[in-house]
């Protein structure tokens, strides 16, 4: 997901970081390129025009901030409107709401009922939730099944629903015994078509009016693009949908529904699947997702994840050195040795900052285990003055011994220190640019 998104603006981005002075005419090819990027990544072309038009008013207009070049200040407002595009600030699910209804709707195979298990899962483990799952999709014998499946995969209640029922009472009935049980968190799971349908829309509006869910969450399958952002539309305009879940993150899809369904239906993406596994379900963090769109990794879902090789001091003292550019390959060769402990090495390598374009630049061949290997050696094969000086290695003869030490070519060890370096930039003009100080980075 993103990854030629991230190519693309990365490489604008490379073209224009190192510019002086930054004018009409380098702007406006810098937006060419924004532009063609995101509409290559199945962005809606309304939604990439609104959005160069806002980069390019605040580019000419904003004044570059102290400390910051003008290249790094683009890429800093590009940031900035890209979390805008993603939704902005995160808006947290009602959790004191008791109950708390959660209404599941989308087309058919969008992945309803799995997230529906997911959300159950999740809200269990986060915030001690006690769900109960209703399956209110009587037209597919299967659906009822497949609910009933999840249930007693996770051990929740689910009600006993039949398909000669009507999904109206099951839902309302449903509540009664969703109290009796104790349970405070409910989800109905409810029947999708393969099209939008009058008749279906008017069966949710009915169990909407009778239920009156917290929440309507919208589900759509990443991988059908500007598709979903028009269904989801649809079931915006005729339900009212509070947020949008957006399902198979984890296959090839271009990004492009994740970029514009907020600017589309005015809500959030909250959840993020991101596998077919229960556990598989992300928050949707729309700053996260910018900087790894930017090519600066992710090390904030990175961080949780390593949670428990990393304690909560190495974790902050980590982001705090990240904010102040201070990291360095010491840092770096530290946190790759716990993540290799954390398994699933592609996905992880990606939220490390300049992680992305170095596995890129080694090609498809690589695999990330051998790259990390790879670049572990490199690192290991620099002395730890090196490490904590990376300037240090501006020096011919020292790259060439880090080269023969870890048994690579020359041009392996510069990629390296080229990508750390570009990644020490961005990260400073992102991070620790505003505040009007100047911050010595890495290189000097
Ligand atoms: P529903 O018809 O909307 O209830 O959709 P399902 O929950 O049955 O999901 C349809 C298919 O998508 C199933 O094979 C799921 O395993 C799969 N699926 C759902 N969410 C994800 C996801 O986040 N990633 C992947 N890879 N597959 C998913």
């Amino acid at each position: 997901m993103f990854e030629s998104l991230q190519e693309r603006l990365g490489a604008t981005f490379s073209r224009l970081g190192g510019k002086k002075t930054l004018d009409e005419n380098n702007i406006k090819e810098g937006l060419r390129e924004v532009r063609l990027a995101l509409l290559e990544a199945d962005v809606n072309f309304k939604v990439v025009k609104r959005f160069v038009d806002q980069v390019k008013e605040r580019a000419l207009g904003d004044e570059v901030l102290k400390g910051l070049e003008p290249g790094q200040h683009f890429i800093k407002i590009v940031n900035e409107e890209l979390i805008e595009l993603l939704g902005g600030e995160q808006q947290d699910l009602d959790l004191k709401a008791r109950p708390l209804k959660l209404m599941m709707v989308g087309l058919q195979g969008s992945g309803k009922t799995t997230s529906s298990g997911k959300i159950a899962l999740f809200l269990r483990k986060q915030h001690g939730k006690k769900p109960y799952l209703v399956p209110a999709d009587v037209y597919r014998p299967a659906a009822i099944d497949q609910l009933n499946t999840l249930a007693r995969q996770l051990d929740v209640p689910v009600y006993p629903s039949t398909t000669d029922m009507n999904p109206v009472d099951i839902c309302k009935d449903a509540l009664v015994k969703a109290e009796e049980l104790g349970c405070d968190l409910i989800l109905f799971d409810t029947a999708g078509r393969l099209h939008i349908d009058e008749k279906l829309m008017d069966e949710l509006a009915n169990i909407k009016r009778e239920c009156q869910p917290q929440e309507i969450l919208f589900v759509a399958d990443a991988m059908t693009g500007q598709d979903a952002v028009t269904v989801a539309e649809s079931f915006n305009d005729k339900l009212g949908i509070t947020g949008v879940v957006l399902t198979k993150m984890d296959g090839d899809a271009r990004g492009g529904a994740a970029l514009s369904i907020k600017t589309v239906t005015g809500r959030s993406v909250k959840f993020v699947g991101v596998g077919e596994k229960l556990s598989e379900l992300e928050l949707f963090h729309p700053d996260r997702i910018a900087s790894r769109i930017l090519g600066m990794g992710d090390m904030m879902t990175l961080i949780e994840k390593a949670q428990s090789e990393i304690d909560e001091e190495e974790a902050k003292a980590l982001a705090e050195k990240m904010a102040k550019a201070e990291f360095d390959f010491e840092d770096f060769l530290g946190h790759m040795r716990k993540l290799k402990k954390l398994g699933s090495m592609e996905g992880l390598l990606k939220m490390i900052p300049g992680m992305g374009n170095i596995m890129k630049q080694l090609g498809d061949n690589a695999l990330p285990e051998d790259e990390m290997k790879r670049t572990e050696a490199i690192i290991s094969s620099m002395t730890l003055k090196e490490r904590r000086q990376p300037e240090l290695l501006k020096n011919a003869s020292r790259k060439d011994r880090i080269a023969r030490g870890s048994g690579v070519k020359i041009a392996d060890v510069n990629a390296l220190i080229k990508n750390f370096k570009q990644m020490s930039k961005v990260m400073q003009s992102m991070m620790g640019g505003g505040d009007g100080k100047k911050k010595k980075g890495l290189f000097g």
